[in-house]
């Protein structure tokens, strides 16, 4: 790993989580879903939340061992560096996942705004039989909803963090690790 700081427009990163740590916990996570859908007799949907999650997805995706369909959706809840509490569908799914059981792929949970209305969403509006959440990461200490969080790559502390998807006003998605503020 690069041990350079990197600059996205007015701020500067330090790298943080390596590419290789980043990929075990994929892993991690595979196996999990792996074996919860062991032999299942329906094709789940993996949901890729647009467009953060694209790289954990992908990584996923190649490690799903049982027939699944890939379906995208793009939302937003953020704006440069907070979180903003509104969620914007700002594009529908991509095909309909009605009476489907869907296994949400998020890059990323901080107040769990996002993926809590989703949910809901997916389950009241979109008529999927069963949702299940999985995240790559996790900061606990400011996710405050009691919605169960299926699939956890890895916990964070509460640091605002670039790369393997994830921007600073779109910035930073194609580095390979990942970087934190430095403040
Ligand atoms: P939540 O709704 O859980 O507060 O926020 C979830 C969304 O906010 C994530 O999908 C992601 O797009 C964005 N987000 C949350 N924390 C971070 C962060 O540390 N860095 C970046 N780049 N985006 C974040």
């Amino acid at each position: 790993m690069k041990e350079e700081k990197i600059r996205l427009h007015d701020k500067t990163f330090k790298p943080y989580i390596r590419h290789e740590r980043i990929l075990d916990a994929v892993d991690g996570i595979a196996r999990e879903i792996n074996a919860d859908f062991h032999g299942c007799d329906d094709i789940p949907v993996i949901l890729c939340v647009l467009n953060g999650s694209i790289p954990f997805t992908g990584e996923l995706l190649q490690r799903i061992d049982f027939p699944c369909q890939l379906v995208s959706i793009k939302l937003s809840s953020y704006q440069g560096t907070k979180s903003t509490g509104t969620v914007l569908n700002v594009m529908g799914l991509t095909s309909s996942v009605r009476g489907r059981r869907v296994i949400i792929c998020e890059d990323i949970v901080d107040t769990g705004n996002t993926i809590v209305a989703l949910k809901e969403m997916l389950l009241d509006k979109e008529g999927a039989s069963e949702v299940r959440i999985c995240t790559l990461l996790l900061k606990p200490e400011v996710y405050d909803k009691p919605d169960k969080l299926d699939y956890v790559g890895m916990e964070i502390p509460n640091a605002f963090i670039v790369g393997f998807g994830l921007d600073y006003d779109e910035l930073g998605r194609n580095i390979r690790d990942i970087y934190v503020i430095d403040e």
